[in-house]
């Protein structure tokens, strides 16, 4: 058992952490946020960082660098500012299902650019009427000679707007419910194919959130990802990469919360004395710094056994159960350990001045999307059940 932190994962936190003090400026982003715009020039800048998936191997444009570090580029992100780095990490989401199931001539299509940041992708899986329970869609793709033809929707769907394609998980056979489903890639440009914008979000208004519509859209076979009718399976697997990266998400944004709560309680004055002076504060940022502490051992455990099982064909359920585990635990802290920092600032936290208010609405995500915690607790429940 080996609690240190690699020299490398140290070197890929101070690389990470002296670009976001360059480039993460508050003005900036709360610019992004007002404008619900993805901030493409930072982001492209954090791409050429090698700040994309650095666990992607180096001929489709990462490092060959393990999955932690990709966990710690998230969680170092997002401790610097929660909408630019929860904007920069999404601009991916959905490209890990081709890096594990693609074949070569897809990855070496989509992932270099996507790692270059040259493009940003999607993954769709949610529909109107079908979120936490996809083991049947509504969004269909029929077989035709050399084509899948797809009708139907898909809505809050990460860069929708400005996503180059996206990987769409559908029904190829409906007799056959969650065993009837594949990965199909869709790319923009495709007749029958269109995006919305959907605007209004709470929180991580920089990630550019929107609906799919398929209508009658024509795809070549070859934009299969894996075997037909395994879609179903693929996707879950992902999910597991998925919401530790969620998981590291929400520990940076809360742990930039409690850094910051901890200097303003140094400097604030009230009854003649500093706020860090009053025992009650001094044992809520004790209790608050505890709990992340505790979260960060649930994450990087976490994302040593997917990074151990990743590259094969199943994620044990005792590791699933372990991802679960630490995203329930991880965003519920986080949601209570920034609302303790909005404590903190008193007033001044209700405003954005101090950038607390955007975290505290940034972090309300990470307990719903890939997995909301009702959700994670029943994947638990049912390893624990041994359902
Ligand atoms: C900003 C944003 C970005 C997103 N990005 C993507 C994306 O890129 N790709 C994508 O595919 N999806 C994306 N999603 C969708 C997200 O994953 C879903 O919203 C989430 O899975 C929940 O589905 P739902 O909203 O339909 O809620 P529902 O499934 O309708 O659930 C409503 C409530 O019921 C609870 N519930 C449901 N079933 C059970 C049960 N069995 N036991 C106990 N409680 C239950 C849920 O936990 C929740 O609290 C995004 C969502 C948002 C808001």
């Amino acid at each position: 058992m080996d609690f240190e932190i690699s020299k490398e994962h140290k070197l890929t936190i101070e690389v990470v952490r002296s670009f976001a003090e360059k480039e993460f400026k508050p003005e900036i982003a709360r610019k992004y946020d007002r404008e619900e715009r993805f901030p493409w020039e930072i982001h492209r800048k954090a791409a050429q960082q090698g700040f994309v998936r650095p666990h992607w191997r180096e001929e489709y444009g990462g490092q060959g660098a393990d999955f932690i570090t990709t966990v710690l580029v998230v969680e170092e992100l997002c401790r610097a500012d929660s909408t630019l780095g929860q904007a920069i990490h999404t601009a991916q989401f959905g490209s890990e299902l081709i890096n594990m199931y693609g074949n070569e001539e897809q990855k070496r299509k989509y992932l270099p650019k996507i790692a270059s940041g040259e493009w940003t992708s999607s993954g769709a899986a949610t529909e109107p009427a079908r979120g936490s329970d996809i083991t049947m869609l509504d969004t269909t793709a029929q077989r035709n000679g050399n084509y899948y033809i797809i009708n139907g929707r898909k809505t809050f769907i990460s860069n929708a707007p400005i996503s180059q394609f996206a990987v769409v998980l559908c029904q190829t056979n409906p007799q056959l419910k969650h065993r009837g489903q594949s990965l199909i890639i869709v790319e923009r440009g495709t007749p029958g194919y269109e995006t919305t914008t959907l605007h209004g979000k709470l929180g991580i208004r920089a990630s550019e959130t929107g609906e799919l519509i398929f209508n009658n859209v024509k795809v070549p076979v070859e934009n299969l990802v894996g075997q037909e009718n395994q879609g179903f399976y693929y996707f879950l697997n992902f999910l597991n990469l998925g919401r530790v990266e969620v998981s590291a998400e929400a520990l940076g944004m809360a742990q930039g919360a409690l850094e910051r709560a901890l200097s303003y309680a140094k400097e604030r004055v009230c009854f003649g004395q500093k706020i860090i002076n009053f025992q009650v504060w001094q044992h809520r940022l004790v209790d608050a710094a505890t709990q992340l502490e505790a979260a960060r051992l649930l994450v990087y455990r976490a994302a040593y056994y997917v990074d151990k099982y990743r590259n094969q064909p199943r994620i044990p359920p005792e590791v699933t159960s372990m991802v679960s585990m630490a995203k329930i635990f991880t965003t519920r802290t986080a949601i209570h350990v920034i609302d303790e920092a909005l404590q903190v600032f008193g007033g001044y936290g209700y405003f954005e001045e101090f950038d607390i208010e955007r975290r505290y609405r940034d972090i309300r995500i990470t307990d719903i999307y890939e997995g909301t915690t009702e959700i994670n607790r029943n994947i638990v429940a049912s390893y624990l059940i041994g359902k």
